[in-house]
């Protein structure tokens, strides 16, 4: 079977989906390939479900701190598998909406993995192509010959997958997919890793009661973000009940699935009932045989694009984590989107990726937008900053006594006033810092915030508040 299209889009996550669908809008014939699940990272095994785990763990501090605000309650209990099924629940809701929304743009959705076989070709087939004959067209299913779809463009908006680092026992491990399909969760978990997905895991499941060791090869948590913050963020962490070990790194995972043991590279040893590896992402590039099409990658690593999202083929595009730019769902989307926009739209334009806000939910939450200080410094160099911060323990804390404390963080260019960062830590600091981020694209200056009056009581009036 040989199909034409005006567009083959390779991946139906966050910017494939975007593309497809923006595409058709304005006409264009398209296909979408996607071999596991319609949706991508963000919607089956990402942000979503990682938000709902997160706003799962967090009843464990309010109820916490409910007898001091008057409330009672006999014995609480939580069933980890309620909330895990519950969570496949609205994943599969979304996933289905998907369909319907590729449907209903006119986007024909093809099952299976895609490979180039050229330049304009593509086979769809049952399984990746790097688990079969590299050099073979036919699929291994019997009765299942690979499609083949035909496209004037192609767009690759295949994401990225977990990195499974090289340490014996590795294969007993979860990476963070395999966490939304548990049914319940064990006493004690080792997570190795100090990135994001590390600390917001960690999070989810010390709220939801599981006794957390995370071994952080470095000296600190959340490296790329403003340290300040990345301190603040652990000491919350820690004072939660989190036991952060720096400066260790596992040396071999040994056991079964349930009742593994890591020894530590010191020769320490822990037993838990499971290691999550959260040490890294890649793109997903093996499978695709971007050689057949003549596709250029940085050392297979990632798929470098000019800023329409072009790779080095003109007809051949990539958005998304596939060009580990941004990794990002809101980037992949508007990637997605810019580019069909501009090809098939008449309305060329480029995606800013300067001041693209970002959060962790990890609790406290800590959310950015600009420059960390760090980076500030690295830019205007410390005589040309002033640095203005609030540390303080919210008023919602304060009955409770207790509770991590907050830190707003403006980050101003002495010479300008121009506030090049914004950092905070903090309930809700992921809903501030969006607003921020509005203030921040339109060049405001510490003297434009300190002109803003103040919204009383809020966690957030200290930011225009702060002294000079
Ligand atoms: P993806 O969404 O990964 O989609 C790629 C799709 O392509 C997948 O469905 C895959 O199955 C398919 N595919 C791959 N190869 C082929 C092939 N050869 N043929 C056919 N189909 C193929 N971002 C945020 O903005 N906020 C967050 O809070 C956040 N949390 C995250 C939490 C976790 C645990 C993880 C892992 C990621 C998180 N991210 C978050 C990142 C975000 O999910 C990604 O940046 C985003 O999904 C990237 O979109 P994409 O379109 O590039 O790729």
């Amino acid at each position: 079977m040989s199909d034409h299209f005006d567009l083959i889009v390779l991946g139906a996550g966050s910017g494939g989906l975007a593309a497809a669908k923006r595409a058709a809008s304005y006409g264009a014939r398209v296909a979408i390939v996607e071999g596991d699940r319609v949706g991508g990272t963000c919607v089956i095994r990402g942000c979503v479900p990682k938000k709902l785990l997160v706003y799962g763990s967090a009843y464990k501090h309010l109820l916490a701190d409910a007898a001091s605000y008057g409330w009672s309650m006999g014995e609480v209990r939580h069933d980890a598998g309620t909330l895990l099924a519950n969570v496949r629940a609205e994943v599969d809701r979304l996933n289905q909406l998907h369909i319907g929304l590729l449907e209903k743009a006119g986007v024909e959705l093809v099952r299976g993995w895609g490979h180039f076989l050229d330049s304009r070709s593509v086979a769809v087939t049952a399984t990746p192509a790097t688990l079969r004959d590299q050099s073979s067209e036919s699929d291994p299913a019997p009765g299942s010959p690979p499609r083949i779809l035909r496209g004037e463009r192609i767009l690759i908006a295949v994401g990225g997958r977990p990195t499974r680092p090289l340490i014996q026992g590795a294969e007993h491990c979860w990476v963070s997919d395999d966490l939304f399909l548990l049914e319940s969760l064990p006493e004690r978990v080792v997570i190795v890793g100090a990135g994001f997905i590390a600390c917001e895991f960690a999070c989810i499941l010390n709220g939801l009661g599981v006794q957390v060791t995370q071994l952080v090869r470095g000296d600190h948590l959340l490296r790329g973000f403003d340290l300040e913050a990345a301190h603040a963020v652990q000491e919350g962490m820690e004072a939660g009940g989190i036991d952060i070990r720096f400066a260790h790194s596992p040396a071999q995972i040994a056991g079964e699935p349930g009742a593994l043991v890591v020894t530590t590279q010191s020769g320490e040893q822990i037993a838990c009932g499971g290691v999550l590896l959260a040490t890294g992402r890649h793109p997903y590039l093996e499978p695709l045989h971007l050689d057949a099409a003549g596709v250029a990658t940085d050392n297979g690593r990632r798929i470098p694009v000019d800023r329409n999202q072009a790779t080095n083929v003109p007809h051949i595009y990539a958005v998304g984590d596939a060009t580990d730019v941004i990794n990002l769902t809101p980037v992949a989307v508007d990637e997605g989107r810019a580019f069909a926009d501009s090809v098939y739209g008449g309305k060329p334009r480029q995606v800013n990726h300067d001041l693209v806000a970002s959060a962790v939910f990890s609790q406290p939450e800590l959310a950015t937008v600009g420059l960390s200080e760090e980076e500030a410094i690295a830019r205007c160099g410390p005589e040309g900053l002033r640095v203005h911060r609030a540390r303080f323990r919210p008023m919602a804390q304060a009955l409770p006594a207790r509770g991590p404390r907050v830190l707003l963080k403006l980050v101003v260019e002495a010479a300008t006033d121009r506030v090049l960062g914004v950092q905070m830590v903090g309930e809700h600091a992921a809903e501030i810092i969006q607003m921020a981020a509005i203030a921040i694209g339109m060049g405001a200056t510490k003297a434009d915030f300190d002109r803003t009056m103040a919204l009383h009581p809020s966690v957030s009036e200290e930011f225009v508040t702060m002294a000079n």
